[in-house]
């Protein structure tokens, strides 16, 4: 799940038209702390940084597009056994 999370991202920020900075830099930020889960070198802090964005990043994105990517990290951080 952290693979399509991972490539989700990839696409947010390919289509992002960078009006905000949640969605222009927050994703590549969480795309950052997911390669570190993806390496297997992801600590406590990493885990609550991950959550801070995601959060963040859900609700304070200006349009639907920014708020799913951060969405679709909270949701699946809570709910996914691998994230
Ligand atoms: S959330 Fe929407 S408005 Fe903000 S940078 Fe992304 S695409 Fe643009």
């Amino acid at each position: 799940m952290t693979d399509v999370i991972f490539s989700f991202l990839d696409f947010v920020q390919k289509i992002s038209c960078a009006q905000c900075i949640p969605c222009r830099i927050g994703t590549k930020r969480m795309q950052e702390v997911l390669s570190e889960i993806l390496a297997g070198s992801i600590d406590e802090d990493g885990e609550r940084l991950l959550r801070l964005l995601a959060e963040d990043i859900g609700y304070s994105s200006k349009c639907d597009l920014g708020r799913l990517a951060g969405k679709s990290v909270d949701t699946c951080q809570e709910n996914c056994v691998s994230l």
